[in-house]
């Protein structure tokens, strides 16, 4: 490690063959491979070559976030089901708008990034046979699910991180992305480091800055959670978008966020058995008072409305095709409804759901079959929802016990949560970006299309890792970033970045960073949330640009360190949340309409009910269906700073599915080439 004097300020300079950004299951796994296909190949001292760095060790989605048995996609392992990585590349892109390189890729490298995990030690169940039991979850037409209970992601980060340590791999927790940087232009263009600021030791006159090289960036930072008000990603989870779009990373799909219902109080996904069980769920005003059953006029049996609690377990992102007809997503409108009129939602699990006028009395033998079916197979047939719970999963009711909240005693309060991004950056069959050395894997990869099965987005970081790692060290090497040629463009944009810190830090500005951010969210849940309409989305993206604008030219009051780390995000996010909300404007203006995860208002559309309104006309909400022609193309989104938004969009050809397979021999003579990494 070297110290570069820059500004005022004097920075670490570390140098690396290959920097990941981020901790998480994503990262953690590119790292230990990275390790042994290193090492494979002769490279040596490989542990020395690769660094994981990360805003925290403890922070992200895999470590903190979860459901009732948070939920692993992979190919199905039943003894006499087969299935095939074909079948499962098409459940990826059933509903369009998906690579389908990218998704045979997940589907190939889904059992051996499986058995990774087994053998790492997460405690996957299996029977006496030793086969791995699955389940069905959401969009998924075979039971290719598993789960090691609500924690999976957070054994999956442990198990990996302790591979990581094992290798002698080198950690840089409490390290706050600040900017990437980058060299060349073209198909030159690399991003050649990122800048980083330790939270531990900054402070408003000592930026404590870390510069870090790399040859090889992956970029591992997880979805964009703190861009958005209501939302189950857990607190801390920033990710780096704006750095990204900064850098020059092409968006894709950025639209097809998920939504769905989450508690708030604790940030935990309420779905599978929390739903299964079928909970009384009631609304109260502002201070917790006036109880009111409010689902119950929008249904017409207590059968009706039981039956579609009990599937929001599984079908449990919000989907505006599931509305019409008393479906289950009608359920997340009504919470939403509610919300909007200041009221607040509760799931009590001591009481089943209480019915209202002229409806029966709850009975479990009431429900329709296939809630009943299920809840009989899996005996929990006890009186009330929280003793079928306890029966069916009492890991998910010591989940919330831990984290201060008895369900025997009080009931649980859910909204309508941003939860997942199923866009990202875009990324080739070997999760190169746009930017050649530069690999985006987990959430930060725009590998999914408009809907994806439940739990593959934990075998997407799996796989998309494995293919990163063994592309870089058997195309790349081991080589360390050595910029001694390149110097004075890294000390330009280390003067550059010093700059701006000293500018976006200025304390002559009446907003703070932590309102700027709380801006940021809000616009983001109310305009580019689960509810979407053309003029609004538009007016929050010219609002967006023109606070990035301000950041950049006035900055931020900032008093403290937190608020120094703050203003550095704010400016980031106030940049990506751009970018998101440029996609929704362009998708919107092609004529989209209601499709994956969000819903489209529109004045000639279908109404839900005339009780469900839209806030902004007080007038019925009415939605529109979805564009189809829509799902053969892909929304590309780069920033472009001559355009008065900041961003460009234009829509993309998905790759097919590949179809050309070779006898082996001519396989294996392209495997000992190295000619499989030329496409
Ligand atoms: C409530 C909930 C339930 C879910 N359930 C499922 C499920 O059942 N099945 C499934 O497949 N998926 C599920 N998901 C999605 C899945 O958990 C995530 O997509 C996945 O864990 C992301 O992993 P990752 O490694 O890409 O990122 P993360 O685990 O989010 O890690 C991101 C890393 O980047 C670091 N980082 C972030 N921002 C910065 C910054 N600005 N500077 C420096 N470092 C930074 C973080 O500290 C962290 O180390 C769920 C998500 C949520 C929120």
């Amino acid at each position: 490690m070297k110290t570069k004097k820059a500004g005022n300020q004097t920075v670490s300079v570390h140098n690396y063959s290959v920097v990941i950004i981020g901790a998480g299951a994503a990262g953690m796994n590119c790292a230990v491979h990275l390790y042994e296909f290193m090492a494979d190949k002769g490279i040596e001292n490989a542990a020395d070559k690769i660094a994981v760095v990360t805003a925290g060790i403890g922070l992200g989605a895999s470590r903190m976030s979860g459901s009732d048995k948070q939920t692993y996609y992979k190919m199905g392992t039943s003894p006499e089901v087969a299935d095939s990585a074909e079948d499962f590349s098409k459940s990826l892109t059933g509903a369009g708008c998906c690579h389908g390189d990218l998704a045979l890729a997940e589907g190939i490298g889904s059992l051996r990034e499986f058995y990774h995990l087994v053998r790492a030690g997460v405690p996957f169940p299996h029977d006496p046979m030793g086969s791995y039991v699955g389940y069905k979850t959401d969009h998924d037409p075979y039971e290719r699910a598993t789960s090691a209970g609500p924690k999976t992601s957070r054994f999956m980060s442990q198990c990996l991180q302790r591979q990581v340590e094992d290798y002698g791999i080198k950690i840089f927790d409490s390290q706050e992305a600040v900017q990437l940087f980058t060299s060349g232009s073209g198909d030159d263009k690399r991003i050649v480091g990122i800048v980083t600021m330790d939270k531990t030791k900054a402070d408003k006159s000592n930026y404590a800055l870390n510069l870090f090289l790399a040859e090889n960036m992956v970029l591992a930072a997880g979805g964009p959670g703190e861009m958005y008000e209501t939302s189950v990603y857990p607190k801390g989870q920033v990710g780096i978008h704006g750095l990204a779009f900064e850098a020059g990373l092409a968006g894709e799909n950025l639209t097809e966020s998920q939504f769905g219902l989450a508690s708030t109080k604790f940030r935990w996904n309420v779905s599978g058995t929390y739903m299964q069980v079928v909970p009384r769920i009631f609304s109260t005003d502002a201070d917790g008072k006036d109880e009111q059953e409010f689902l119950t006029p929008f249904f017409p049996t207590m059968s009706k409305m039981a039956t579609n609690i009990f599937l929001k377990g599984y079908q449990w992102p919000f989907d505006p095709q599931r509305i019409e007809n008393l479906l289950s997503s009608l359920v997340d409108i009504l919470v939403f409804n509610e919300n909007q009129k200041g009221r607040r939602v509760f799931m009590d699990f001591l009481k089943n759901p209480v019915p209202g006028e002229g409806m029966k009395e709850f009975a479990l033998e009431d429900l329709e079959q296939e809630a009943l079916t299920y809840l009989k197979s899996t005996g929990a047939q006890q009186a009330t929802p929280i003793e079928r719970l306890a029966h069916m999963n009492p890991l998910a009711i010591d989940i919330y016990k831990e984290n201060g909240i008895d369900l025997y005693k009080e009931p649980l309060e859910i909204a309508v949560c941003a939860q997942h991004n199923n866009g990202g950056f875009g990324v080739s069959r070997w999760w190169e970006s746009n930017i050649k050395h530069t690999f985006i894997i987990g959430e930060m990869a725009g590998s999914h299309g408009v809907k994806r099965p439940g739990g593959s987005a934990l075998n997407a970081g799996q796989a998309g890792g494995l293919r990163a790692a063994e592309y870089i060290a058997n195309v790349y090497g081991g080589e360390v970033a050595d910029y001694s040629g390149r110097e004075s463009e890294v000390d330009e944009q280390l003067q550059e970045c010093i700059g701006r810190l000293d500018t976006i830090s200025a304390s002559g500005v009446a907003r703070t960073a932590t309102e700027a951010i709380k801006e940021i969210q809000h616009r983001m849940t109310t305009s580019g949330g689960h509810i979407r309409e053309l003029n609004d989305a538009k007016k929050a993206l010219a609002d967006t640009v023109a606070l990035y604008k301000d950041i950049e030219s006035k900055g931020l009051k900032v008093t403290d360190t937190k608020e120094l780390v703050a203003a550095v995000q704010a400016r980031h996010l106030s940049l990506g949340s751009a970018g998101y909300l440029k996609a929704v404007v362009a998708l919107l203006e092609q004529g989209s309409g209601s499709r994956g995860s969000h819903l489209v208002v529109s004045a000639d559309g279908s109404e839900i009910h005339p009780d469900v309104i839209n806030k902004s006309t007080s007038k019925p909400l009415k939605y529109k269906p979805e564009n189809e022609e829509l799902r053969k193309t892909i929304l590309r989104v780069q920033m472009d700073e001559g355009s008065a938004d900041l961003f460009k969009a234009e829509n993309i050809q998905p790759r097919p599915l590949p179809k050309d397979r070779k006898a082996f021999e001519p396989a294996w003579q392209d495997y000992r080439e190295g000619n499989i990494y030329g496409g």
